[in-house]
């Protein structure tokens, strides 16, 4: 099956249930935002900027899981900020399992080898030794690491940790193969960091998932090959939206001085132009997301958002009306749900109802749309059925010309710190292929995490790896 079938069963029965209590409203995904503290500073991350003046603060766990059973979603996407930097995060873990909830740990991928380890000591026994056996042979832990493993002690094995679970994925951002995706997180090394992570997780039964944003200037083949390659890990699934971002300034550019909004906006059009191959990439590989959802990427449909069914939690509450747009917070979901007025966001029959919700497409309004039913055709739900129960995509095979086209970075010399900035941007040096807007020229829409918020910085870095790509550092 293409997903395990306790999950597929528990979103469906969750669904039903509330279509027959006739719920106008309700969760099907809470992200839930414990801290927004990270340890990488990616070009361009919407959240790290929008909470700036929040970065220590945390969500205490009792409230997390509080959220949790308040907005009752059966999966809960822990984000952030970097969710293995807090605290409580295998306390977090267990309680949204002892809830009963799909668990989707959304990570830069920098500590999921710590954390595996951790729980590799805690269950320690001579048995697992041909697994260590199999790390150490793939130079994914060190012999220090085995042994830390080997000997450890009572606190160890008590430790609460994160252990496999056909109900928790490892959810690994990954914006591109190496040498654009270090580009992004402005760190040398972390694509590598991520493959191997995930190629433990495989190794230890966890399941994992990618999720992965395209940018005005992302190159649709690199985005296939990087699913062809994370496929060839045996990855589980992936999830893949457009960036979007709403800037008052280039708005009122577009109405005042006539510009094209394609100067400045990843539109409609443009997205469904890089998401013509969404159907097929589904049928090859592992896509989370409704086919009509896909169907909406591929501009094949219409939807109507529903940001009310993906809630986002954090340090300052309910954040209304979606992941990506703030114009409150409330203490409550239920609250929200009644004081938001709803009718205000959205595209309906192409009319924007806001218009900065004018050219979103992104998956926190509009996946849950197609499983819910808005803008129900003929069809769609044996559609859905027959995807999510369907059999799963083969992996696809693993070649080193496929390896070779991922390590395309620092791997094979081309980092981003020396020659490739270079190639990037000679004239204004290396610091320009990274400068940031600051505060205030942030974007009027300014949230998203790993991926949304606002993609102008990123489709600048993009464009310049690009048009490098032509000539010096072709892969
Ligand atoms: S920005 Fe997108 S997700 Fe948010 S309310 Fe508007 S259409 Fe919905
Ligand atoms: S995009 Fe994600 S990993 Fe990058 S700085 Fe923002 S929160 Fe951290």
């Amino acid at each position: 099956m293409r997903f395990p079938f306790a999950l597929s069963a528990k979103i469906a029965g969750h669904i039903i249930k509330h279509k027959l209590k006739r719920t106008p409203k309700f969760a099907m995904v809470l992200q839930l935002e414990p801290l927004h503290t990270c340890n990488l500073t990616c070009t361009g991350c919407g959240r790290i900027r929008e909470y700036s003046t929040s970065l220590k603060d945390m969500v205490p766990l009792e409230k997390c899981l509080a959220a949790a059973a308040e907005c009752d979603a059966p999966m809960v996407s822990v984000c952030g900020g970097e969710p293995l930097i807090y605290p409580k995060i295998e306390e977090l873990i267990a309680g949204l399992r002892e809830q009963g909830r799909v668990i989707y740990i959304c990570t830069n991928g920098m500590f999921m080898r710590k954390k595996m380890k951790d729980y590799l000591a805690a269950i320690y026994s001579p048995e697992i030794e041909p697994m260590l056996k199999q790390l150490l042979d793939e130079k994914l832990i060190t012999d220090k690491d085995a042994e830390t493993i080997r000997k450890s002690d009572e606190a160890a094995k008590k430790k609460v940790v994160i252990r496999p679970s056909e109900w928790m994925y490892w959810n690994v951002h990954v914006d591109g193969l190496e040498y654009t995706h270090d580009l992004i997180v402005e760190r040398e090394g972390v694509f590598k960091e991520c493959v191997e992570a995930i190629k433990m997780a495989k190794i230890l039964g966890y399941q994992v998932a990618t999720n992965t944003t395209v940018y005005k200037e992302t190159d649709v083949q690199e985005i296939e090959d990087m699913f062809k390659f994370l496929s060839s890990l045996n990855v589980d699934g992936h999830t893949i939206s457009p960036g979007y971002d709403y800037d008052a300034a280039k708005k009122d550019m577009v109405k005042r001085l006539g510009k094209d909004p394609k100067d400045f906006f990843l539109t409609r059009d443009m997205t469904r132009q890089k998401f013509a191959k969404i159907l097929d990439w589904g049928k090859a590989f592992t896509i989370f997301g409704t086919p009509v959802y896909q169907e909406f990427l591929a501009g094949k449909r219409e939807l109507t958002c529903t940001a009310w069914a993906i809630p986002t939690y954090n340090v300052r509450g309910w954040k209304a009306p979606c992941y990506l747009m703030t114009d409150g917070h409330y203490s409550g979901y239920q609250e929200m749900l009644e004081k938001v007025d709803w009718n205000k966001y959205g595209v309906v029959d192409g009319k924007a109802r806001d218009p900065r919700c004018e050219h979103c497409m992104v998956h926190c309004g509009y996946d849950p749309s197609g499983a819910l039913g808005t803008n129900y055709q003929s069809g769609d739900n044996w559609k859905n059925f027959k995807y999510n129960f369907g059999a799963k995509p083969k992996p696809y095979p693993s070649s080193p010309e496929l390896a070779r086209r991922a390590f395309n970075g620092v791997s094979v010399g081309k980092g981003h710190l020396a020659e490739a900035k270079a190639a990037i941007n000679p004239a204004a040096g290396a610091r320009g292929a990274f400068s940031r807007k600051d505060e205030t020229q942030a974007s009027g829409n300014s949230g998203g995490s790993c991926g949304s918020g606002d993609t102008t910085a990123r489709d600048e870095l993009l464009a310049k790896i690009k048009e490098a790509g032509k000539t010096e550092i072709k892969g």
